[in-house]
């Protein structure tokens, strides 16, 4: 006769010695409370599974991120002076958004070997941001040949709605790229 688990035998979260659990890590079977369980694509895991896991995705060096935020900041910065130098409605404005998001946060992607680091997302929303701001001062300098006082630039933000939703739009498509597990 083969040995069945009895019924009444008691399993306790690992972390947590005083919680009754029956629920396991489908990864290593620990067993592990609600507390300590983390929900994945595929099942319960534990917190130090998922750990092992994202360290195993996530090989990006330091460089990468400068090289992430050089990319985005040059290629928005381009996108950014030309579009603030043409008045394109603010409609066709989100439609060149997705082209150049996807290009923009692809080039970015293939520059680093497509290796993604931790804050790779957020690196590249901040190139974009500095990237929109030196292309819009720079066409700004180079149309009138000079630079723009601070309060007369924030204006120029602020004021240009368009400007806003085409880095939000970009930022969004960077952001998405860099956290996609693909
Ligand atoms: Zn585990
Ligand atoms: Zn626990």
């Amino acid at each position: 006769m083969s040995e069945a688990p009895t019924i009444d035998e008691k399993t306790f979260c690992e972390l947590h010695p005083d919680r009754e659990t029956s629920l396991r890590c489908n990864k290593c079977g620990r067993y592990m409370c609600p507390d300590c369980a983390v929900p994945t694509p595929v099942g319960y895991r534990c917190k130090q599974c998922v750990r092992q896991h994202e360290d195993k995705f996530f090989n990006a060096s330091q460089n990468d991120y400068i090289i992430i935020f050089a990319v985005c900041a040059v290629l928005s910065a381009i996108a950014f002076g030309i579009t603030s130098r043409i008045g394109i409605p603010i409609l066709l404005m989100v439609f060149i958004a997705i082209p150049v998001g996807t290009g923009i946060s692809e080039l970015a992607l293939r520059s680093v070997q497509r290796r993604r680091g931790r804050q790779s997302a957020w690196v590249g929303i901040g190139g974009v941001v500095v990237g929109a701001l030196l292309g819009i001062i720079g066409m700004i300098v180079l149309t009138t040949g000079i630079f723009p006082p601070l309060d007369i630039l924030m204006r120029i933000l602020v004021a240009d709605f368009r400007t806003i939703v085409f880095a939000a739009l970009i930022g969004y498509f960077v952001y998405n790229r860099f956290k996609m597990r693909m």
